[in-house]
């Protein structure tokens, strides 16, 4: 069976701004992909280029072995029955003139896929009842529901046409603290029952943890670590990475205390004039000359890779937090 997704190069530039340069990433069907950076690193437009709301400057997007970079409106119709899309914000995502009933039904209708309005209804409530949600709210409107029922009702929406692929895009993170978890365990739960591949966004790796197989860290429109989940944690290999990990909060509080904080310095440079050689060395701890002058290689790491001139292929690898003042 062809991958969920492959990316290959993928570059996405608006005028001036290299938003995403040259990004591969493989996801094979039911499995989920973290992809986890800051806001402003580019994460968010890999996803629009996925859905094809973006078409890609270059680069390749296939999609179960089809090559869907540069499909025509048309035939786009077919490609966006297999892969859907959670925004970060409901509110601003769902029609506030719909019914959720028929914004729930509306991938159905674009698909052109004929039914009866007593099965498109029963379609509706069943999805409804999936994502934990009685059948009556399909005569709501939006705006009378909550933050955390309205991420439900979009959840509801992206799996009606039962996608290969979801890409859930910050799913959590315009919604309060307190139903964050679980709209977060409601997709654990959707993907493990319905075994759809999964791109998870999010700039917080803490999410991560109960969510993701594997994780792709990026910054500056690039990817600088890919790993699996266990391997990402246990042993990040670039500074990058290990600057986050030290950031996010962990559920348990012994490790938390043990904890090291990393400082990254300044803000993230911009996308419109990114600094050469490793894009991170702005903010490195461990940047030496080197770093300025020459673009890092994506050096192959036990299951995944890691782009850094102090990871060798034999496991060498830096430690930022031995760097830091304790
Ligand atoms: Fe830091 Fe240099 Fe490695 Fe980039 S290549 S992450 S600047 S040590
Ligand atoms: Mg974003």
């Amino acid at each position: 069976q062809p991958n969920a997704l492959e990316l290959e190069d993928l570059v996405m530039h608006f005028g001036p701004v290299r938003a995403v340069d040259g990004v591969s990433l493989t996801i094979a069907r039911g499995r989920v992909t973290a992809l986890v950076g800051e806001s402003g690193s580019g994460k968010s437009t890999v996803g629009r280029c996925v859905v094809r709301l973006l078409e890609p400057s270059a680069g390749v997007v296939r999609l179960a072995g089809t090559d869907v970079t540069h499909l025509s409106r048309r035939r786009l119709r077919e490609h966006r029955k297999k892969v859907s899309i959670v925004f970060q914000d409901p509110a601003g995502s769902l029609d506030p003139r719909m019914l959720v009933g028929d914004v729930v039904a509306e991938p159905l209708r674009l698909s052109g896929q004929r039914m009866s309005r007593r099965d498109r209804e029963a379609r509706v409530a069943a999805e409804l009842g999936r994502v934990g949600l009685r059948a009556e709210v399909a005569r709501r409107y939006p705006h009378e529901l909550s933050g955390g029922q309205r991420q439900r009702v979009s959840i509801a929406r992206a799996l009606i046409s039962e996608p290969m692929l979801l890409i859930a895009d910050e799913p959590t993170s315009a919604l309060d603290v307190s139903v964050q978890a679980s709209v977060l365990n409601l997709l654990a739960d959707l993907q493990g029952d319905l075994g759809f591949a999964c791109l998870f966004i999010t700039h917080d790796l803490s999410a991560v943890e109960y969510l993701a197989d594997d994780i792709a860290v990026m910054y500056l429109g690039q990817l600088v670590e890919k790993g699996s989940r266990e391997q990402v944690f246990a042993r990040p290999a670039h500074p990058y990475t290990q600057a986050l990990l030290a950031a996010a909060p962990l559920a348990d509080p012994v490790r938390q205390r043990q904890r090291q904080p990393v400082l990254l310095g300044d803000d993230l440079p911009s996308a419109l004039d990114p600094p050469s050689g490793c894009r991170f060395r702005t903010r490195c701890p461990l940047a030496f000359d080197r770093c300025a002058t020459e673009v890092p290689a994506q050096v192959e790491i036990a299951g995944g890779m890691a782009a850094c001139h102090l990871v060798q292929p034999d496991g060498t690898r830096p430690d930022v937090r031995a760097t830091q003042p304790s």
